[in-house]
């Protein structure tokens, strides 16, 4: 017999051995089991998993019953956001309201701290659940304020 190869006699002593055809007729159950039960995977991006409440997805920037940006542009945001993710220009009105004429977002150097969600005195930024948001380059990542009204656009809808 070659070195390396099983003779029948030594398979069937193996089998005669409980202790190892125990785990085999468990391991055996075990895929029989898997094989009758729904498979865990989905159909991606046509099917999606329920997503979390707490998951922290692209920024929204909100707006109000009247359809004005809740953002004051006090700033604080961009003062705390560790990574310096926030660019914000803020201005007044006539009637002396200020506004963020503009506010942008660098999803890519985000960290998603939360720390502009929870600093936020108008309640103006939250997080969605946008978790598959792509883009061939860098700018693609930097989200103006229009861009940050909708989060849901830029789900994945398999092109
Ligand atoms: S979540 Fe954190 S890192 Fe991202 S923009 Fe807000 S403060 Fe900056
Ligand atoms: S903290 Fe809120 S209100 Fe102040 S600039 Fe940021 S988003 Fe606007």
């Amino acid at each position: 017999m070659k070195k390396g190869y099983y003779s029948v006699d030594s398979i069937r002593d193996s089998l005669r051995n409980p202790g190892l055809i125990t785990p085999l007729l468990k391991g055996l159950a075990y895929t029989f089991k898997i094989f009758c039960t729904k498979p865990p995977t989905i159909q991606y991006p046509t099917e999606r998993r329920e997503i979390s409440d707490r998951w922290r997805g692209i920024h929204r920037f909100i707006k109000d019953s009247n359809s004005k940006y809740k953002c004051v542009g006090c700033g604080l945001c961009a003062a705390v956001c560790p990574p310096k993710a926030i660019t914000i220009v803020t201005e007044e009105s006539e009637d002396g309201e200020r506004f963020p004429s503009r506010f942008m977002i660098d999803e890519l150097r985000c960290i998603f701290c939360g720390y502009c969600v929870e600093v936020c005195p108008k309640d103006a930024i939250e997080y969605s659940k946008v978790y598959d948001f792509v883009g061939y380059t860098k700018e693609e990542f930097k989200l103006e304020k229009e861009d940050l009204e909708n989060p849901e656009k830029y789900i994945y809808q398999g092109k």
